[in-house]
C-alpha cells in the first residue's frame, strides 16, 4: 500500500504527556488530524463520546474485532483499545496526514502492516515526574494510578522499536520536536515530489526519475 498521507504513531506511558502534546500539535497544524479510537474503557470526567473516544460496551468491541473493522487493536491496563480501519485508510489515501495516539503494542501492529508509518515514543523526564504527573492530573484512581506506574516499565522498553524518541520534560521543547518530526517527514523526496508537483515539473524532474 502507498499512500500519500504520512501515518505518525504516537506512544507513551500513560502521564508522559502524550494526548497534551497531540492537542497542541494539531491546533498548530491543518494538515494534522487524529484518530478517536474506539475503547471499553468508561469515560473520565470531561471526556465526550466521539471525541476523546467513542465508548462502547465490551460485546460491542469483540464484535468489531469478528467483523475485521479495527486496522489493528490491543488490551491494555485490562480495557480494550482499537483504531478503526475506515478512520484511517479513507483519509491517508485521501492524502490526509493522520496521528494514533495508541499503545505499543499497537504501534507495533501497524509498523507491520504499513512500514511507512513513522513511530514517534514519548518518554518522561524521570519516574518521579510520571508519577507526580498522574497524580496532579487527578483523573485516574488511586489503583488505577498503580496499575498504570507498573505497566509503564514495560511500556518504556519498548521504546526501542520506535523511529524517533522524544523526552517531555520541558513541554515547549518536546512540541518542537514533535513538529520537526512531521515537518522533516514531509521533506522526504517522494512527498516533495507529490506535493510540490508544479516546482519538480519546471524542473524536469519526471516522477519515474
Ligand atoms: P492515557 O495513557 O492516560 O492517555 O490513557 P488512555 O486510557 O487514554 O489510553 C490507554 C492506553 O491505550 C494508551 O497507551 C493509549 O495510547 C492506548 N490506546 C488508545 N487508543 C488506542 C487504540 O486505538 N489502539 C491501541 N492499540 N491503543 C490505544
Ligand atoms: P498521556 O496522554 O500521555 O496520558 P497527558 O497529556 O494527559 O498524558 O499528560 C499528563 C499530565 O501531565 C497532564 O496533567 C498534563 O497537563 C501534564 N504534562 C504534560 N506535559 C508536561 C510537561 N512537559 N511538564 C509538566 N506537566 C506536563
Ligand atoms: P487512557 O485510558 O489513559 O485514555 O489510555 C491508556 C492507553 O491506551 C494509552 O497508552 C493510549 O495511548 C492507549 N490507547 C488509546 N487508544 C488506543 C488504540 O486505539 N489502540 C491502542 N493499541 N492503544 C490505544
Amino acid at each position: 500500500m502507498e499512500y500519500p498521507g504520512n501515518l505518525f504513531v504516537i506512544a507513551a506511558p500513560s502521564g508522559a504527556g502524550k494526548s497534551t502534546l497531540v492537542k497542541a500539535l494539531l491546533e498548530l497544524d491543518a494538515h494534522l488530524m487524529v484518530s478517536v479510537s474506539h475503547t471499553t474503557r468508561a469515560p473520565r470526567g470531561q471526556e465526550l463520546n466521539g471525541r476523546e473516544y467513542h465508548f462502547i460496551g465490551e460485546p460491542a468491541f469483540r464484535a468489531k474485532i469478528a467483523a475485521g473493522d479495527f486496522f489493528e487493536w490491543a488490551e491494555v491496563h485490562g480495557n480494550l483499545y482499537g483504531t478503526s480501519r475506515a478512520a484511517i485508510e479513507d483519509r491517508i489515501a485521501g492524502g490526509q496526514d493522520v496521528v494514533l495516539e495508541i499503545d505499543w503494542q499497537g504501534a507495533l501492529q501497524i509498523k507491520r502492516l504499513f512500514p511507512q508509518a513513522v513511530l514517534i515514543f514519548i518518554l518522561p523526564p524521570s519516574w518521579d515526574e510520571l508519577a507526580q504527573r498522574l497524580n496532579r492530573r487527578g483523573e485516574d484512581e488511586p489503583a488505577v494510578i498503580a496499575q498504570r506506574l507498573a505497566n509503564a516499565r514495560i511500556e518504556v522498553s519498548k521504546a526501542r522499536h520506535f523511529d524517533y524518541v522524544i523526552i517531555n520534560a520541558l513541554f515547549e521543547t518536546a512540541l518542537f520536536d514533535l513538529k520537526t518530526v512531521v515537518h522533516s517527514q514531509r521533506l522526504k523526496y517522494v512527498s516533495q515530489q507529490r506535493n510540490r508537483s508544479a516546482v519538480f515539473a519546471a524542473l524536469d524532474l519526471i516522477p519515474s526519475d
